[in-house]
């Protein structure tokens, strides 16, 4: 197939883009273009590409009436992180918005686009994990509401289906109670984190009550750990419980590549999961 084949649509409301997607063509959503547009380029063979820009509804950061903070799947990384709404135990979303590259990018590239990618290393990868984020899907037949960490499958696999549009992403209603940190290693200012970790924590009388913790860039998809309940009851940190540790750790399915080895993720994991609980503790108002 030529690019002369692919067609090109501008819809202009959501049924309008869904019912292209459930025409069996096969399109593809364009957001950002960041990934998408360069692999066109390199000849990706499209059928049809469908532009998100004009179709209202998808851009933008609002608290709904029942507290939940929702983020619209055009969002870019810059509007996200200007928005007042992430603060306490979502403070973690927006820091992860402001450490993804630079400018340019971040005002062009969308949270739709980036999960949708599904890329484990992504900086939102562990910060939405961590935040409790929940991804809505819209198709000719509804809306379906899945759990983040139950979306991605694999790297650059989801559970998408072709007729579906991700419209926006919502974090809980009570997730902004507490203290959260994202705290990311690269080789270069600027570049996707070799690894990452996402740390939310809720505290009472000065302990923690509850804590979610996610590594990014050390698997197939970034993770949660289950493990983290070993924080509870403690109210300084000396060191990173050891158990909790090395269920991040062995939790990790990482790969090598030109930014690191496995052994290298491996070994970064602890000391991002120490700065990242001590970052998150420091936030505790
Ligand atoms: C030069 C460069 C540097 C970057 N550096 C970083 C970095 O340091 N850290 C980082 O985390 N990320 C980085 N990124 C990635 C960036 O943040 C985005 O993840 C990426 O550009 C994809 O988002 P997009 O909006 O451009 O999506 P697009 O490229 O438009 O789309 C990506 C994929 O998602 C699908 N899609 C998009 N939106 C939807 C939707 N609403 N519903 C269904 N399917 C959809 C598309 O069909 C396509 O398959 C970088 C990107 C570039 C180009």
């Amino acid at each position: 197939m030529t690019q002369a084949e692919t067609r090109f649509f501008t819809p202009h409301t959501i049924a309008e883009a869904t019912g292209l997607l459930a025409c069996g063509m096969h399109y593809r959503c364009l957001a950002g273009g960041g990934l998408l547009v360069p692999a066109l380029r390199d000849g990706l063979p499209l059928t049809g590409v469908i532009s998100l820009r004009r179709v209202p509804g998808l851009r933008g950061v609002e608290r709904l009436a029942d507290g939940r903070v929702s983020i619209g799947a055009m969002t870019p990384h810059a509007e996200v992180m200007c928005s007042d709404l992430f603060c306490g135990g979502t403070a973690l979303v927006r820091s992860a918005a402001s450490a993804i590259a630079h400018p340019v990018i971040r005002n062009m590239a969308t949270i739709g686009g980036t999960i949708c990618r599904a890329d484990p290393a992504a900086d939102y990868a562990s910060a939405l994990l961590a935040a409790g984020t929940a991804v809505h899907l819209r198709s000719d037949e509804g809306e379906r509401v899945v759990a983040l960490e139950d979306f991605w499958v694999a790297d650059g696999a989801t559970i998408l289906r072709e007729d579906e549009l991700l419209v926006a992403v919502s974090l809980p209603a009570d997730a902004g109670i507490g203290g959260s940190s994202y705290v990311r290693f690269s080789r270069v200012d600027g570049d996707y984190p070799v690894a990452s970790a996402a740390v939310r924590l809720r505290w009472q009388d000065g302990r923690i009550v509850s804590a979610r913790i996610a590594i990014g860039g050390c698997g197939p998809t970034a993770y949660l750990v289950e493990e983290a309940e070993a924080l509870n009851g403690i109210a300084t940190l000396d060191q990173v419980p050891e158990a909790l540790a090395r269920a991040a750790v062995e939790r990790a399915q990482p790969r090598s590549d030109i930014k690191g080895s496995a052994d290298f993720r491996r070994m970064l994991i602890p000391g991002l999961l120490d700065r990242g609980l001590r970052q998150a503790l420091a936030a505790a108002p």
